[in-house]
């Protein structure tokens, strides 16, 4: 029997436990996964003591990615390019951490969603920690370029700055975002949280793909996609599937079929 959990705060809303009982299944495994709410100012205590009591791993979600960063006593390439983990896995008492939000993105779009990356110009709106974890993962698929913008602009100029030596990136603020088309539009900021729309110059959606990282509500940008001519427009649900995915094949080394379980959860 393994045993996971995530912890959050707040964490009753989260889909995982359901979503990891149905990977489960797939491989006839027996799992334990549960929520844990953990206190805002002691992540570390919680996760300690989870682990005390024989956990195999944990996911880590909102606002815990940064102290699982500081947590884990190792990290995957991913995990330190995001400087941010999700998924912790315990081996031989030590805490490796790993980040499968950006391979989650990735996989729901070229496996769902059958869309290239390569040689497509993307424009990601938002510089926060999911952005963080998105570009390694999508400048690996060799798009022609990616543009982050970011209501507050020097932290778009830091991410292209770090991650300029994977790819094609640039960086700037979301007033500068021109008029012209793109290919795909990714909204990685937390606006739709509070039901708002990032203020950005129209014309740019013009037959794109538009991905907003929120899911489970039609939100200000569907809605700004939809009045612009989008081509596509997608929620976050996919993704939060796939991560799970990953994660679930980074504890068992088994990869779970996803598309039964984001139409089902859709439904
Ligand atoms: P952060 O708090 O780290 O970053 C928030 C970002 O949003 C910042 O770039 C901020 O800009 C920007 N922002 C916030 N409000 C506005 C606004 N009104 N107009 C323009 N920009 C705004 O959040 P995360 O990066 O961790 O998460 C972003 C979103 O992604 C959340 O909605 C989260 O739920 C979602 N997510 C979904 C996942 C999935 O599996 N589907 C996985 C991970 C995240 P500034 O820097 O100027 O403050």
């Amino acid at each position: 029997m393994y045993k996971f959990a995530v912890l959050g705060h707040p964490i009753k809303h989260s889909l995982s436990p359901d979503i990891h009982a149905q990977f489960a299944r797939q491989f006839d495994i027996q799992i334990d996964y549960d929520k844990i709410l953990a206190p805002i100012d002691s992540f570390a205590q919680s996760a300690q003591a989870f682990i005390d009591q024989g956990a195999d791993g944990f996911n880590v979600t909102v606002p815990f990615k940064l102290d699982a960063f500081n947590f884990a006593t190792e990290l995957t390439l991913n995990a330190k390019t995001a400087g941010a983990v999700n998924t912790i896995k315990i081996t031989n008492n030590q805490y490796l951490g790993e980040n499968t939000d950006g391979t989650g993105l990735v996989n729901d779009l070229i496996n769902n969603l059958n869309i290239t990356l390569t040689d497509k110009v993307i424009l990601i709106l938002g510089a926060g920690g999911a952005t963080q974890g998105l570009l390694l993962p999508l400048l690996n698929q060799h798009p022609k370029r990616i543009m982050i913008a970011n209501r507050t602009a020097s932290k778009a100029e830091k991410l292209h700055h770090d991650f300029s030596a994977y790819g094609n990136t640039c960086g700037f603020g979301l007033d500068k975002i021109k008029h012209t088309p793109v290919d795909i539009i990714i909204n990685a900021t937390s606006a739709s949280l509070d039901g708002k729309m990032p203020d950005i110059a129209n014309g740019c959606a013009d037959n794109a793909i538009c991905y907003d990282l929120m899911y489970g509500q039609q939100t200000p940008f569907m809605d700004w996609a939809k009045n612009n001519n989008a081509s596509l427009i997608v929620d976050g649900l996919g993704m939060l599937v796939e991560q799970a995915a990953c994660s679930f094949e980074f504890w068992t080394g088994n990869k779970p079929k996803t598309q039964a379980i984001i139409k089902a959860l859709r439904r």
